[in-house]
Formats: C-alpha cells, structure tokens, sequence
C-alpha cells in the first residue's frame, strides 16, 4: 500500500507505512536483520495506565509503559519476528530482538501476549490469511506449531504451550501462567473479554 504520510523515523533501518484506516499503518524494515540480531534497546519509555498502546512490562496493576517511538506501530502477528524483551530487572538492558532473519521491507510484527496478560482491547487477529501465500511445507509447519490463534485477547487465553510456540515471551507471563495452571482458579475462558 502506498503510504501516504511520512515522518522521520525514529530509529534507523526502520520506517513507518501509514495507511488509512484504524490500526492499519505497520512499522517496516529497511535493512536486514539477523536472528537475534537486537534491533534497539528501548529508550524514552514513560510509566502510563493501560491502555491499547501501551506495553506490560511487569506483574503489578501499574505496570504498563508507552513505547513513545515509532515501535507504537508494531502489529500482531501469530508467527511474529520480533520480540519484546522486557525481562531484565535492569531497564535499560530492554530491548527489541529478532526472532528469524528479517529482510529489507519486511513488516515487523510482534507476538501481543508475549508481554499482554490481558489485552486492553481484544481484536480478531488476520495473520493466519497470510499462509495462503507460503510453500506447502511452510503452511503444514504452521499449522502444526504456530498456526493463527483467531481472536487474541491476552496471554491468560491461551495455553503454555500456544505462548511457548511463539519463539519468546516475558517472564512475567511465563510466571502469572504458570499460577494459573496450577491453583486452576483463573482458567482461560473463551467467551470472556475483561478480567480482573
Ligand atoms: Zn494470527
């Protein structure tokens, strides 16, 4: 789609495409990556209530931070490349890494509930239309290991080993799932949008 706003991007090697309509634009790649390669440690973040555009970054109510940079425009995807990583206990160790090599124009996309325990809005992800266009052997693959998940409303919707599926995950969702499973007092519940 041909983008029809610019702005000077906020970190190298990177660009938003801005396209009409709600949640539509998509942060892009303008450079290869490697696996594991670590794109940028995350600066200029801002402690802020919850909310669609924020990030969780811990276990307590409050912890949730803007990104404040062009890493708002991250979309969703079920097979992400990217990741999130807000598990140190020292901040300025956070970072974005890449979970597989990342060509030149790639969208970059995250996996939501590797940091969302409970998605401030819940939407019905589309990631899966793309396997469409893959190899045969690709689409059983993801079929088998990371086919799209439907509606994502949080980690606390899906399993361990849906959340283990998707390359990485915060430690913190790692912790509040695993005290799930075990008290079983706060199963998934498919028809339930909000907790808490
Ligand atoms: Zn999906």
């Amino acid at each position: 789609m041909t983008p029809h706003k610019r702005q000077t991007p906020s970190h190298s090697g990177l660009e938003v495409e801005f396209s009409p309509g709600e949640y539509q634009s998509s942060l892009k790649s303008r450079k290869a990556f490697k696996s594991g390669e670590i794109l940028t440690f995350l600066q200029g973040l801002t402690r802020s209530r919850k909310a669609y555009s924020t990030l969780q970054c811990g276990i307590g109510p409050d912890d949730h931070v803007e990104l404040n940079s062009d890493f708002l425009y991250v979309n969703h995807s079920c097979d992400p490349n990217i990741a999130f990583d807000l598990s140190s206990s020292d901040t300025s160790k956070w970072h974005v890494r890449a979970l597989r090599p990342i060509a030149d124009g790639d969208r970059i996309t995250c996996f939501y509930p590797s940091t969302e325990w409970e998605m401030d809005q819940p939407f019905q992800c589309e990631c899966g239309t793309k396997l469409l266009h893959w190899s045969f052997v690709s689409v059983l693959l993801m079929t088998c290991s990371k086919s799209c998940l439907g509606v994502i409303r949080g980690a606390r919707y899906l399993s361990r080993k849906q959340l283990s599926a998707r390359g990485f995950i915060n430690s913190w969702i790692l912790t509040l799932a695993e005290h799930r499973d075990k008290t079983k007092i706060d199963q998934p519940v498919a028809s339930q949008n909000k907790g808490l």
